[in-house]
């Protein structure tokens, strides 16, 4: 059978892995404001193959 993807194929923002089931997670990071160059939180919903995978691209965003 042959079974095309009928979806575009996301991949793992973590590990880089094309997601079978994308899995969607908030992550909080740290970022400048290219402007005022302030520190300012920002919240992003990115797309992992797992919550495993999220849960360690959270952790690397947190010092
Ligand atoms: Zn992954």
């Amino acid at each position: 059978m042959n079974q095309a993807a009928e979806t575009a194929t996301t991949k793992c923002l973590y590990c880089g892995k094309p997601a079978e089931k994308v899995v969607k997670r908030e992550i909080i990071d740290r970022s400048r404001d290219p402007h005022t160059n302030r520190p300012y939180v920002r919240t992003r919903t990115l797309d992992f193959c797992s919550t495993d995978c999220g849960g360690k691209y959270q952790m690397g965003c947190e010092g």
